[in-house]
Parts: structure tokens; C-alpha cells; sequence
């Protein structure tokens, strides 16, 4: 670059920077009304008594007490026409069918949500307990009450708000699928296929401060196993995240992280190390630079959920009726949308919807796993043929990624339709 170029370049950066209408976000979000009405509501689900835990069958007897506690969050969420949205999180090990059942019908029954606008998120922590079991009855209970209670508490206490999306990236992911003669091993997998994204909904009220953060992140919530309730890096994250901020309530939604492990792992420094790592990466979000709208957008309406189940089918000498597998997309605007996919899904899900639904004035794209439904791994093609870990915990026919990819757009389509 020649001097004169390099000052006219200078010059132009520092104009940029003064002038009203591009840095003037912040006072310009102040004068117009919020758009938005939200509320976040937290439930302690820590068990109180030794309980089986969840996600190692090796591990047989009940956990010894808390490293940390365990949480349910909600965040109830309005646009301007009364559309609603209840994203609900928990450190948990999955969202199974019958807890999600029982309180998407409740807060229907108390509070005319439909089952559509109710997103639920596990963070597949490994150190949580295990709650669909006959001997763990009083405990399902104790927590669909709580998520019954909370929903209701975010939908009634809703109050004016802006929301924000950004994102920025952390590099805890690796993929753990690491070939080894005709078949593959759990192993880290430096050439491996990840997603480093780290998706952040933010929430202001009308003082501006924060009040909500919901944030992403593709990888198994599994530093540790050992005997103690612990809601590994997502729980850190989440905690230092309210440390930091106090009055913010921080929500994590684990993406499609079948695929993919924190390393290094199984000592209790890890996880808070990668718990910082995120929480550090959602801070990086929040600061990205708001003269960059397409990296920094104010969200709007309006609200478009809708939630469907395709069926995917199994090999025929397995015997299995076919699995009614949940799809939902929760769509804000031409701002954000979020893809909710249930179960143990790999990254090539993320990967590939990002890819497809990406449109140069389209929402961003935000692909969360683990949603709605627990009950094993969701293989794409590519890794039920290669086989190894992810694919062999049930016989799926090779055709399950296009089933749903093909509701994903099917249900994308639907909401572009109703924008006209
Ligand atoms: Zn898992």
C-alpha cells in the first residue's frame, strides 16, 4: 500500500468510526420502543438424594454428592404480534420423550403454549443423574414440576426487551472419530470435521443491561465421569458467565456435538478451563464489532415456530417399528433461525443445514442437537457407512440424513410462506 493510499485508508477508517448513523447503534436501539417482551426463569434440579447417574453404563452406583449444582433455565420470549417461544435448558443428560410429554402438555393445558413453541435443550452432561428409570419416579417428577413452574413463572413476568444475535468461535471441540483399519475409533481427531461456532442470543431489557444469554456450542459435555453432579464445561460456562454478569441468567443449547469431545479431558481443571474457553467466546460475541451488522444483528420479528416429527426407519431384520424423530425450527425474523434436532446428533447435521439454508439476507443459521427427544445417536450417512462409535448404537437405515434434512427444509419452506 503506497503512504498516500495508507492515509486515505486511515482517514476512512476514522471516518467511519464518527459517524452517527454507523456507530450509533446503542443510542439508536434506545429510542425505539423494545420490541420485544421477555423473562428467564432458573430451577435448582441438583438430586437431594443419591441417585443413579447418567451416561456411562459402566458406572453403577449413585453418585456421591455435588461438585456443582445442577440447573433447569427457561427464557420466555414475545414478538410484537403475541407469537411466543419457551427455550428451556438443562444440565442434564438428555430431554427424554416422557418428561418432554408431560410438561409440553401442562403448560399447554395452564397456559395455552403450544407444544411448537416449546424448545427443550439437554446439555448431555455425563455427571447428572439418570431420570427415566422406575427407582428414580420421585425425582422425574420433582422435575417436570420444576420445568412446569418455571415456564409459567417466564411466561407470566415477561417484560420489554431487545434481543441480539452474534457469534464467535471456540476451538474446545475436537472430532473423536479416528480411523484405524476398517473401522474407527473413539480417539481425538485433529483432521476431523467440527463446528467451532459459538451462536449467542442476547437479551437486553429497557436499562440496557443483560439479561439473558442463550449461547451454542457442538461437543460432548463430557470432561468428566466421575461419581458427583457436575455439569461439566456448559455448567462452568454458564456460571462464570453469571459471575461476571450479575443479574444475566446464561443458557447453554448443545449443538451437534455426537461427533465430537472436549480435550483434554477427565480432570475437574479441564472442564473449568473449557468452561472458560466458552464462556470467554461468549463474551467475544457480545463485543463482536457493531459496525459489522451481519456479524452483530439486532433481532426482530416476527416469531415463526413450528415442530414436526419424520419417521426414520430401520434395517428390516432388526424388527423395529420405525422412530418418529422431532424436527423444530424456531425462526426470528430474517435475523436468526434456529434448527432444534433431536437426539445424539453428529456435526455433518450442523455442517450441511448451515450450508443449505445460509442465504445472503437470510436469518443465520443456528443448528442445536439433543433437543426434545434422548434415545441414542443420530449418524449421518457418511458415519453410519463408515461405522465406529456414533454409528452403532441402533441399526438406522443410510437414507435417515436425508429424511431429515428434507423436513428440516420442508419446514423452513413453510416458514418463508407465512412471512408473504
Ligand atoms: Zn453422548
Amino acid at each position: 500500500m503506497s503512504k498516500q493510499l495508507c492515509i486515505r485508508f486511515v482517514f476512512a477508517l476514522t471516518a467511519l468510526a464518527t459517524m452517527p448513523g454507523v456507530d450509533g447503534g446503542r443510542a439508536a436501539a434506545e429510542d425505539t420502543p423494545l420490541p420485544w417482551k421477555a423473562a428467564v426463569a432458573t430451577a435448582k434440579i441438583t438430586p437431594k438424594r443419591p441417585l443413579p447417574m447418567a451416561g456411562y453404563a459402566g458406572r453403577k452406583e449413585p453418585a456421591e454428592g455435588a461438585e456443582t449444582d445442577l440447573y433447569a433455565k427457561c427464557v420466555a420470549l414475545q414478538d410484537q404480534q403475541g407469537h411466543r417461544v419457551v427455550m428451556v435448558t438443562l444440565d442434564l443428560i438428555g430431554v427424554l420423550e416422557e418428561l418432554r410429554t408431560k410438561v409440553a402438555s401442562e403448560v399447554e393445558k395452564r397456559h395455552g403454549l403450544p407444544a411448537h413453541a416449546l424448545l427443550m435443550n439437554a446439555s448431555h452432561t455425563h455427571c447428572g443423574p439418570a431420570y427415566g428409570r422406575d427407582d428414580t419416579k420421585d425425582y422425574f417428577n420433582e422435575l417436570a414440576d420444576h420445568l412446569v413452574r418455571i415456564i409459567g413463572e417466564s411466561l407470566e413476568n415477561m417484560t420489554p426487551a431487545r434481543l441480539t444475535y452474534s457469534f464467535s468461535k471456540a476451538s474446545v471441540a475436537m472430532n473423536r472419530r479416528t480411523p484405524s483399519g476398517d473401522t474407527f475409533l473413539n480417539h481425538p481427531n485433529p483432521f476431523g470435521p467440527v463446528d467451532h461456532t459459538v451462536p449467542v442470543l442476547s437479551v437486553r431489557g429497557e436499562d440496557d443491561q443483560l439479561r439473558a444469554v442463550v449461547f451454542g456450542y457442538a461437543c460432548h459435555n463430557t470432561t468428566m465421569g466421575f461419581r458427583k453432579w457436575l455439569g461439566d464445561y456448559a455448567g462452568y460456562a454458564q456460571q462464570y458467565l453469571e459471575e461476571d454478569h450479575p443479574g444475566l441468567t446464561a443458557l447453554f443449547m448443545m449443538g451437534c456435538g455426537g461427533d465430537q469431545n472436549p480435550y483434554p479431558r477427565s480432570e475437574l481443571k479441564f472442564a473449568q478451563q473449557h468452561g472458560r474457553t466458552l464462556a470467554t467466546a461468549v463474551e467475544a460475541a457480545l463485543e463482536v464489532n457493531q459496525r459489522t451488522p451481519r456479524h452483530q444483528r439486532p433481532v426482530s420479528g416476527p416469531l415463526q415456530t413450528l415442530l414436526e416429527t419424520v419417521d426414520l426407519s430401520f434395517t428390516k431384520d432388526s424388527g423395529r417399528p420405525d422412530f418418529p424423530y422431532p424436527v423444530q425450527v424456531v425462526r426470528f425474523g430474517d435475523d436468526v433461525m434456529i434448527v432444534a434436532l433431536g437426539n445424539e446428533v453428529v456435526v455433518d447435521y450442523s455442517l450441511r443445514l448451515k450450508s443449505e439454508l445460509t442465504r445472503p439476507d437470510g436469518p443465520a443459521i443456528w443448528v442445536a442437537g439433543y433437543s426434545n427427544v434422548y434415545s441414542g445417536y443420530v449418524p449421518s450417512r457418511r458415519v453410519l457407512l463408515e461405522g465406529g462409535y456414533e454409528a452403532q448404537s441402533r441399526p438406522w437405515q443410510p437414507d435417515l440424513e436425508e429424511r431429515i434434512v428434507g423436513k428440516v427444509h420442508q419446514l423452513v419452506n413453510r416458514t418463508h410462506a407465512s412471512e408473504q
